[in-house]
């Protein structure tokens, strides 16, 4: 199944064990006892694990040479495991786009003074 969240993603769901069958997930059906609970919100998705990265070149030289403010693919896999057979496979795959951007400045931590250190 595939879905469109904005025109530059792309959304494809599997909500159903591509092994046997069953829509039963296992931390999803823990999740649904927690919700029932009133303890998460309904709306809520949750996963056994999130794959997620961007879309690059493994050389950071090629890297270097994009510019600022190019959009670059990203994706993110939503993995899952079924509560009758165990098989573990993505329930939901997004692609989608993020610009490059400034690395953020960060307080230079090799300069703070360790009040312990004899140094
Ligand atoms: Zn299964």
């Amino acid at each position: 199944m595939q879905e469109n969240n904005k025109p530059e993603s792309k959304i494809i769901r599997f909500d159903k064990c591509p092994n046997c069958g069953s829509k039963k997930r296992f931390a999803s059906d823990m999740a649904q006892t927690v919700k029932d609970r009133g303890l998460m919100r309904m709306e809520l998705e949750f996963w056994e694990n999130i794959w997620q990265g961007v879309v690059r070149d493994v050389d950071p030289r090629q890297e270097a040479k994009v510019p600022f403010g190019t959009k670059v693919p990203t994706f993110y896999v939503c993995v899952t495991v079924c509560s009758d057979c165990g098989t573990i496979y993505a329930g939901k795959m997004v692609e989608d786009t993020t610009t490059k951007q400034l690395p953020q400045a960060t307080a230079p931590t090799d300069k703070l003074i360790n009040p312990i250190s004899s140094s």
